[in-house]
């Protein structure tokens, strides 16, 4: 069983994201620096691992510190 690859479906003008997982039905709000933050709004399958991905560029590069961020709150940037 791979981990399951989570989608950006939404942003918002105050700078937060929703993602979500179509395979487990995960769904996040997160907020990007200065101002981290994680709101789960349904928990999906949490003992899977989580990988974020996008289909577009990438219009942020993380930093080590973010990249950390990520990987406590279960989702691994790839
Ligand atoms: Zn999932």
């Amino acid at each position: 069983m791979g981990p399951h690859e989570m989608i950006a479906v939404g942003s918002s003008e105050a700078g937060t994201e929703e993602w979500s997982c179509p395979r487990c039905g995960r769904r996040l709000l997160l907020r990007w620096p200065p101002h981290f933050s994680r709101t789960v709004l349904h928990p999906g399958d949490d003992r899977v691992l989580h990988v974020g991905g996008r289909s577009e560029t990438p219009r942020v590069t993380l930093s080590e510190a973010e990249r950390l961020w990520l990987d406590e709150h279960g989702i691994a940037w790839s």
